[in-house]
């Protein structure tokens, strides 16, 4: 293997596993591709790569300047090591409330951390509107805009799904994961449908998010809630508009926290909570073609230590009245239900 000379010249060229305890229950081939083994520990590092790296480019982003923004930790975190890597400081703006462990990871690699209230999306202090604010009043600023920022998708369509093209030899019959900004889900679905015959994928949407509604209804509507961080919206980003997909659907807390502790004590796998609800609709899926042998793919997004403190604290799980300990006839029957 070659060397790197910077830290984020090792983004991307992740692994793909096999769920070896789900693809037996299901009689079809599960794997999920590692994006926790990204420098920055998630998925979001592509992003962040691509953006710093095409605003250079355009002469957007100039030496000395700083990168700001609004972000649930892991973008903030991808774009901090990017940053470091490059030169640049990096400013965080990022919601109160999400997990200790990605607060901890940003001021780690560097970057300087704004806290703000956690609020609706039309309340201007957002965590969004901060950014973009910030962005626009500070001419030594570069707002990195992840969500209307199509370089994001491109970071997909042009690395993460040639990847999995080749790393599967081009047989893959399903695809499915969740959106935060939609960077992933429309840059893979995208170039898995132009290159990959017959492949259907999928949008799986955590409650309190209102995609899943908007897809079927052409208006934003959400229900429940959900401990999920970094995915469901409420609005259709310029990233998402990209996807090519043939349907979607919604799964409970319940059932992904459960099957997460199936899959940690039986393959040895700790996922966060977003690759959580992905592999629950990747094992829902299977169970929908049952002992066909098809191959499905999903993401683990992240690092499954930056959810310690929720998906896997008994305590916080009880007081917000979630079930987490669903055993795996019972969730095959409810995921099969949907
Ligand atoms: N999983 C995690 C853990 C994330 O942080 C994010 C992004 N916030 C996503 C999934 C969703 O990725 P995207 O923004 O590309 O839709």
């Amino acid at each position: 293997m070659e060397t790197a000379a910077i830290q984020s010249d090792l983004i991307g060229n992740t692994p793909i596993l096999k769920v070896q305890s789900l693809s037996e229950i299901s009689g079809c081939e599960i794997y999920i591709k590692c994006e926790s083994f990204n420098p920055g520990g998630s998925i979001k590092d592509r992003a962040a790569k691509k953006m710093v790296e095409k605003a250079i480019e355009r002469g957007d982003l100039r030496p000395g300047m700083t990168i700001v923004e609004g972000t649930a930790g892991n973008t903030g975190i991808g774009l901090a090591v990017v940053a470091k890597s490059l030169g640049y400081k990096m400013l965080a703006v990022m919601p109160k409330g999400q997990a200790l462990e990605k607060e901890r990871m940003l001021t780690l690699f560097g970057a300087e951390l704004k806290l703000v209230d956690p609020v609706p999306f039309k309340d201007e202090n957002h965590f969004y509107h901060t950014a973009k604010r910030l962005g626009q009043e500070n001419e030594d600023y570069w707002w990195a805009n992840q969500f209307e920022n199509t370089d994001n998708f491109l970071a997909h369509y042009e690395h993460t799904a040639p990847e999995i093209v080749e790393q599967m030899s081009g047989k893959l019959d399903f695809f499915v994961c969740a959106a935060g900004t939609g960077g992933t889900i429309g840059g893979n679905t995208k170039y898995l449908k132009e290159h990959i015959k017959g492949i259907k994928c999928y949008l799986v949407d955590p409650y309190g998010s209102g995609l899943h509604h908007f897809l079927e209804h052409k208006e934003f509507q959400s229900s429940g809630t959900s401990i999920t961080e970094g995915i469901g919206i409420m609005r259709e980003t310029a990233n998402f508009a990209k996807s090519d997909l043939d349907g979607s659907f919604q799964v409970e807390d319940s059932l992904h926290i459960s099957l997460a502790r199936y899959v940690r004590d039986h393959d040895g796998i700790v996922l966060g909570s977003s690759s959580a609800l992905n592999l629950a609709a990747a094992f829902k899926l299977a169970l929908d073609h049952k002992n066909t042998g098809s191959k499905l793919l999903t993401f683990m997004c992240d690092l499954g230590e930056r959810s310690y403190s929720k998906m896997y604290n008994d305590d916080f799980l009880t007081e917000k009245g979630i079930e987490f300990n669903i055993d795996i006839t019972e969730i095959e029957k409810r995921l099969s239900a949907i």
